[in-house]
């Protein structure tokens, strides 16, 4: 989900270039709003990835660092036509033979039809008679990102656009010389630009701060120095018996929060929600346009007699940015504000009084908390696909750019 900002950035200045000669028909608007909000990470970097593009002079460069595209689902379905979001973003694959591209044999460049990275050359296209575009080497070997894939009862090798990690075939090794490769991709996520018109497709090649280095994947954001929180000092015992009790916290991106509290001690169970807001409109496409008053947040079932809610709570405080209002990391709406709902006067009073303890402190940089307490008026689970995403989804560009950092602040948090 959640656009990466900066991504956008680049996307706009490729998209203006491409929208001059419709290379880019894909039925897709600019996106106007937020554009100039550069996205970053948590610690404070954009999500960059070294890649080879074309520059002005329709040139392919030497691997520079560029910010990754980064989109949410809707966004990329009112950018790409219905059977290019299903192969790209959903790793779909067209029928053989069926492919626009299949049997061009003009000289040029087949780009990806989701970010306009160059990925491979007519030069290196060979007719392998499977049905479907074939090439025995990428452009740049940091142009593609190859995985593992164990679907279909298979073993193998996905190939993805380095930049925006869409799906564009897989790779086998039954390919010609000089490389014994078979690229076998779907037409769909390519585009093509004859050598004649690179230029069209070149973008401004960014001045590089540091030597580019030869890294061909996705890298991290870079866990920040972890902030070692008190123990909240007016928290409520734990309970003498086992039993049941909910907290909600929203701290951003559902999926992260809910990844986060996910296997604590004591934890018996989170779901990804939308708290409070209009009933009517607890659902993802409605909360996304920012208006329907929801936070996205996670409802934790929780054993009192293992776990107190103050501990919880102080997880929460420890692995989201309390200080930033209306936004988190890369998001930006009022459902990604910083909240907690509480359930009873007890839970409100450990809320409260721990929120001005660290308030008391410059933990946070001196800036200041600015955490909602609220009362819970309504829960409402989200859509099946958001329940338990960082597990089922580890490699998601998205959740690889924030949960290690989360995780190395949840870890120290609970040690003591
Ligand atoms: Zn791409």
């Amino acid at each position: 989900m959640k656009s990466t900002l900066s991504g956008l950035r680049v996307f706009l200045v490729i998209l203006g270039a491409f929208a001059m000669l419709r290379v880019f028909a894909p039925g897709g608007q600019a996106p106007v709003h937020g554009a100039d909000n550069a996205a970053k990470t948590e610690s404070g970097s954009a999500s960059m990835v070294t890649v080879r593009v074309l520059d002005k002079e329709g040139k392919l460069t030497e691997p520079v660092k560029v910010a990754r595209v980064e989109l949410s689902d809707l966004e990329w379905q009112k950018r790409l036509q219905p059977e290019q979001f299903r192969i790209l973003r959903a790793k779909g694959t067209e029928r053989a033979f069926c492919g626009t591209l299949l049997d061009n044999k003009k000289h040029g460049y087949y780009l990806c039809a989701g970010c306009g990275l160059p990925l491979f050359h007519s030069g290196a296209k060979f007719n392998s008679g499977t049905g479907w575009p074939s090439f025995f080497q990428p452009v740049g070997k940091e142009n593609i990102i190859e995985e593992r894939d164990t679907s279909h009862g298979m073993v193998r090798v996905e190939i993805m656009c380095a930049r925006c990690d869409g799906h564009l075939g897989h790779v086998f090794e039954d390919g010609p010389a000089p490389t014994g490769l078979r690229y076998c991709l779907n037409s769909e996520s390519l585009t093509f630009v004859d050598d004649a018109d690179a230029k069209s497709a070149g973008e401004e090649v960014p001045v590089q701060t540091a030597a580019a280095t030869s890294e061909s994947k996705f890298t991290p954001a870079e866990p920040k120095v972890v902030t070692r929180l008190p123990l909240p000092k007016d928290d409520t015992p734990l309970a003498t018996e086992t039993g049941e009790a909910k907290a909600v916290f929203a701290g951003g991106c559902f999926w992260c929060t809910e990844g986060v509290f996910d296997g604590i001690d004591g934890v018996k169970d989170v779901t990804s929600g939308y708290a409070n807001g209009d009933p009517a409109r607890a659902n993802y496409e409605a909360v996304c346009e920012g208006d329907t008053g929801h936070a996205e947040c996670v409802q934790i079932t929780y054993d009192p007699s293992k776990v107190t809610y103050g501990r919880l709570m102080r997880i929460f405080m420890g692995t989201h940015n309390p200080t930033t209002m209306n936004a988190q990391g890369p998001d930006h709406g009022t459902q990604y504000r910083s909240a907690i709902f509480y359930t009873n006067e007890d839970q409100k009073k450990v809320a409260e009084s721990y929120i001005q303890e660290l308030s008391a402190t410059s933990l946070f940089n001196g800036k200041k908390i600015v955490t909602a307490v609220e009362p819970l008026k309504g829960f409402y689970p989200a859509e099946d696909y958001h329940q338990d995403f960082v597990k089922l989804n580890p490699s998601y560009p998205y959740v690889r750019a924030h949960m290690p950092e989360k995780m190395k602040k949840r870890e120290e948090l609970l040690k003591e």
